[in-house]
C-alpha cells in the first residue's frame, strides 16, 4: 500500500462565484443558469460558474468577430502584442498561489505539481511573446525581372479554443498566447469541471491591456456550447484538446464550414525497456510516468513494454517504489497523487482493472479505490501479464494504472508499440545508441523520449500521430498555426498582353 494522506477539512469553505467574460464585460449566463463544481478531493461544492447558453455563445462569437474585423487588435504591432503577453506572464506569476489553489481544488491535482505546471505556463506565455515579434512571411526575388513575390502570414481570424479538465491552466497556455501573438481573437471554453483558473486568466488579460472582445471566456457543456463553437460560420479555426471521440466529432462539425482544426487528443504511451538500460533511472520514471496527475494525463506512460529477461525484477521494483508514493489530499504540499476527477470516472478506471483481471492479468499492486470518507481516489495500480489485445493495453484508462507487457526482440517491441490507434508519445530505455535511435525512428508517435520520460520545453513541438491528434503545439511554428498564408504576386514594368505577339 502507498502512503495515505487523509484530506484535511477545507480552511476556506466559501464557494467561489465566477461570471463569464464576453466583449470585455463580466456577465451572468442568460436565464441565470449556473454550473457547480464539487471538489473531487473533498466532495463539497467549491466553485459556481455562470453557465453559457446558445445565445451567450453566439454573443461571444459575435464579439470576437467584431474585435477581429473592426477592432484594434489585428492592427497592433508584434511588439505591442508581445509586451501585453509578457505583462500577462508577470501577472500570472503574481497570482500563482490563487490559480494553483483553484486547479488543485477543482481538478484534485496535487498543489506542488500545479505550481510547477503554472510555472511552465508562464514560460509558454513568455515564449509566445518572443514569437509574436518574429512572425513573418517570405519573399521571392528569384521569379524574373518582372515579378516580385511576397508571402504574408495573416492572422487566421476568430479561433475557438476548447480545453479539457486535466491540465486546466497549462493547456490553455499551449493555445491562447500563440493565437494572440498571431493577432487572432478568441472564444475560450474551459472544461465545465475546471473553469475557475481560466476565468482568472480573463481578469489577468484585461489587466495586461488585451482589448475587449479579443478574449471571450464562456463556461458550458460540450454538446451545448462547444458544439456551436465548432460549427459557427463566423469562427475560422478550432483548437481543441480532449478525448479522441470528441475530437473526431469536433472535426466533423468544423468540416461543415471547412474550418482549420488543431486537435490534441488521447494517448496510450509505451515505455520500451531493454536489459542494458539504467534501471534505477527507469524505475523512477516508470512510477512518475504512470502516476503523475493520477494517470489522468494524455502523456501517461501507461504501457510498459519490458524485455522478458528483466520484467519480473522490474515489476517487483516498481511495486516497491509505489509503496513510497503519497496519495490523498491535493492541498498537502507533499502529496504526489491526488483525487480522481469524478465518481463516474473512478468507476470507469475500476472497470478497466477488473476487466483486465478477468481477462487474465495479475494485479501486482493496488487495484482498488481508496476510501477517505469523501471525494474519490484510486490506488496506484500495476497490472502484470497484460497482453497486447486487452482493452487495458489499447485504450486510455486515464487513471494511475500501469499495464506491463513483455517482448523478446526489438522488432516485437516496435510492433507492440505501434499496434494501437494512438501515437502521442513513447519512451525507450537502453544504453545502446543504436537501439534508442532505431526505436526513435520506427515508433509512430509525436514525441519519443530516450532515457527519460515526460520532459518538455516550450521550444519543442508537441502533438500526436494517428488518432492522438492533428497538428502540433509549442515550438517555433506554433504561432504560424494561427495564420493564413497570402501570396502577393507583383508585376514590375510594362505588361505584355496575352494576345500580343511575343
Ligand atoms: P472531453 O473530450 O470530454 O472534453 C474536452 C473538452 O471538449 C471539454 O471542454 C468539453 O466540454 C468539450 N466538449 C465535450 N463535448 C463536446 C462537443 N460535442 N463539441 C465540442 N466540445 C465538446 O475530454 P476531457 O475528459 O475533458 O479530457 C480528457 C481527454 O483529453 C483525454 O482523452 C486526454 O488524453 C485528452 N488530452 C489530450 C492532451 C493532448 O495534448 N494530446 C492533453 C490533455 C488531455
Amino acid at each position: 500500500m502507498s502512503i495515505l494522506v487523509a484530506p484535511k477539512a477545507l480552511e476556506n469553505t466559501t464557494v467561489r462565484e465566477f461570471r463569464m467574460l464576453i466583449d470585455g464585460q463580466w456577465v451572468e449566463g442568460e436565464g441565470g443558469r449556473v454550473l457547480e463544481r464539487v471538489a473531487p478531493s473533498h466532495g463539497v461544492t467549491v466553485s459556481r460558474y455562470a453557465q453559457a447558453s446558445a445565445g451567450d455563445t453566439e454573443r461571444a462569437i459575435a464579439a470576437a468577430r467584431r474585435a477581429f474585423d473592426d477592432g484594434p487588435w489585428s492592427r497592433t504591432t508584434g511588439a505591442e502584442r508581445s509586451n501585453m503577453l509578457l505583462k500577462a506572464a508577470d501577472l500570472i506569476a503574481d497570482r500563482l498561489d490563487e490559480i494553483a489553489y483553484l486547479d488543485a481544488i477543482e481538478a484534485g491535482k496535487p498543489i506542488s505539481q500545479v505550481k510547477g505546471e503554472i510555472g511552465g505556463a508562464i514560460d509558454i506565455w513568455r515564449y509566445a511573446a518572443a514569437l509574436a515579434r518574429d512572425l513573418h512571411g517570405e519573399s521571392y526575388n528569384t521569379l524574373g525581372e518582372g515579378t516580385l513575390g511576397v508571402v504574408l502570414r495573416e492572422a487566421i481570424g476568430v479561433v475557438s479554443i476548447i480545453t479539457p479538465w486535466n491540465f486546466p491552466f497549462l493547456i490553455v497556455a499551449q493555445k491562447l498566447p500563440f493565437a494572440l501573438a498571431a493577432g487572432c481573437t478568441t472564444v475560450v471554453k474551459p472544461s465545465e469541471l475546471t473553469s475557475g483558473s481560466t476565468l482568472v486568466l480573463g481578469e489577468i488579460l484585461q489587466e495586461a491591456g488585451i482589448p475587449a472582445g479579443v478574449v471571450n471566456i464562456i463556461v458550458g457543456t460540450g454538446p451545448e456550447v462547444g458544439n456551436i463553437m465548432a460549427t459557427h460560420p463566423h469562427v475560422d479555426m478550432v483548437s481543441f484538446t480532449g478525448s479522441t471521440g470528441v475530437g473526431k466529432l469536433t472535426m466533423a462539425n468544423a468540416a461543415q464550414t471547412l474550418k482549420k482544426v488543431s486537435l490534441e487528443l488521447g494517448g496510450k504511451n509505451p515505455q520500451i525497456v531493454f536489459p542494458d538500460a539504467n534501471l534505477d533511472n527507469f524505475i523512477d520514471a516508470a512510477v512518475f510516468g504512470a502516476y503523475f496527475n493520477a494517470g489522468e494525463c494524455c502523456n501517461a506512460g501507461s504501457r510498459l513494454i519490458l524485455h522478458k529477461d528483466i520484467a519480473a525484477d522490474v515489476v517487483r521494483r516498481i511495486a516497491a517504489l509505489s509503496e513510497n508514493v503519497r496519495i490523498g489530499d491535493p492541498l498537502d504540499p507533499m502529496t504526489q497523487i491526488g483525487a480522481i476527477i469524478t465518481p463516474q470516472h473512478l468507476r470507469k478506471i475500476e472497470g478497466y482493472v477488473s476487466g483486465a483481471a478477468g481477462a487474465g492479468a495479475n494485479v501486482a499492486f493496488g487495484g482498488k479505490a481508496l476510501d477517505f470518507g469523501a471525494g474519490q481516489y484510486m490506488a496506484p495500480t500495476i497490472l502484470d501479464g497484460v497482453t497486447a489485445g486487452m482493452a487495458v493495453a489499447r485504450e486510455e484508462v486515464f487513471g494511475p494504472v500501469l499495464s506491463v507487457l513483455t517482448f523478446e526482440t526489438r522488432e516485437e517491441a516496435i510492433a507492440i508499440a505501434n499496434s494501437i490507434d494512438y501515437g502521442l508519445s513513447a519512451g525507450v530505455w537502453s544504453r545502446d545508441f543504436d537501439t534508442c535511435l532505431t526505436i526513435g525512428r520506427k515508433v509512430r508517435a509525436g514525441t519519443i523520449w530516450m532515457n527519460t520520460f515526460m520532459d518538455g520545453a516550450s521550444e519543442l513541438p508537441f502533438g500526436g500521430f494517428k488518432q492522438s491528434g492533428l497538428g502540433r503545439e509549442l515550438g517555433r511554428h506554433a504561432v504560424e498555426d494561427y495564420t493564413e498564408t497570402k501570396t502577393l504576386n507583383m508585376h514590375i514594368g510594362a505588361r505584355t498582353g496575352w494576345w500580343m505577339p511575343r
